[in-house]
């Protein structure tokens, strides 16, 4: 999205939504989009519906941008957690992971049957150096029984949380998973709008909060609503490319509102290096991606 101001100021957003996480599609987005017509006014900026979280993102991106409220390059850095694949290649990729300087991982769980995957999860941890940090994300794919039986073992080893143990809609049992075991767990497919977000934190959610700031509107908003609720939260990444990434980690580091590793190291999504920006390692900081050229992006798109 390209924001033009009379003056001739512009502003570039991303528009990325992921419907299958509860956002709206492309077609809606495109409509809603097309609806502002080529000279929207103030009115009917503002006017777009909370649904449409990732135009919302986008045009919230784009007017910061055009009015010069963007944060100044933090001097601030966040480590960013590397995705294992599951089962055990996540062992084989740990490896060549560690030499390059990541320290805090991600493997994605209930794939296999937990039997297996509990020999590679010892064999990962015995792999890790003391000042590693493993998080485990089952995208909601546990029965009720095997999250009880994955926390048990996981109460006894240093993993630093459990993601989405069993499935959003099951609410009551993420809530007795949450007080049952000592172990952190963490919302993702729980949360994916900031409304939902908001109603875990009603609910007295106090484990961690996976957002996807591309999904949830605007990204002021979203990180207003962190300082204030003071919630524990991980930043991670959804479809987007480098226009909206890049904006996403200035934001984040000038905000200073977590310590957690960022979810931004799944890798490139797109494989074309104009999409998705330089290479993503261990660390990350607000010169990310700083040769960037946004209206090179647009004229290629276009
Ligand atoms: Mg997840």
């Amino acid at each position: 999205m390209r924001l033009e101001r009379e003056d001739g100021a512009v502003g570039w957003g991303e528009v990325a939504p992921l419907p299958w996480f509860g956002t709206e599609t492309v077609v809606e987005a495109e409509e809603a989009c097309r609806a502002l017509g080529d000279r929207p006014d103030e009115s009917a900026l503002a006017a777009v519906p909370e649904r449409l979280s990732c135009v919302r993102f986008a045009l919230a991106a784009a007017r910061a941008e055009v009015a010069g409220a963007v944060p100044l390059v933090s001097t601030k850095r966040l480590a960013v957690a590397a995705l294992l694949p599951a089962g055990r290649a996540a062992l084989d990729v740990l490896g060549a992971r560690l030499e390059s300087g990541f320290l805090s991982f991600k493997w994605k769980v209930g794939v296999g049957r937990p039997e297996e995957e509990w020999g590679v999860l010892d064999d990962l941890l015995a792999s890790l150096p003391t000042s590693a940090k493993l998080r485990l994300d089952a995208n909601g794919a546990w029965s009720r029984r095997d999250a009880g039986r994955w926390l048990e073992r996981c109460a006894e080893r240093p993993v630093e949380f459990v993601e989405q143990p069993v499935a959003p809609e099951a609410v009551d049992d993420l809530l007795k998973l949450a007080t049952d075991f000592p172990v952190k767990l963490a919302l993702d497919e729980s949360v994916a709008t900031l409304a939902s977000a908001r109603a875990w934190h009603e609910r007295g959610w106090g484990g961690v909060f996976v957002l996807k700031p591309a999904l949830a509107g605007p990204l002021e908003v979203l990180l207003d609503w962190v300082r204030v609720a003071q919630v524990d939260v991980v930043f991670s990444s959804a479809m987007e490319s480098v226009l909206a990434r890049r904006q996403i980690v200035r934001a984040v580091l000038a905000a200073g509102v977590t310590r957690r590793a960022l979810g931004f190291g799944v890798g490139p999504v797109f494989g074309a290096r104009e999409l998705d920006g330089p290479e993503i390692g261990p660390l990350m900081d607000g010169d990310w991606a700083a040769s960037f050229n946004p209206e090179a992006q647009w004229t290629a798109c276009n």
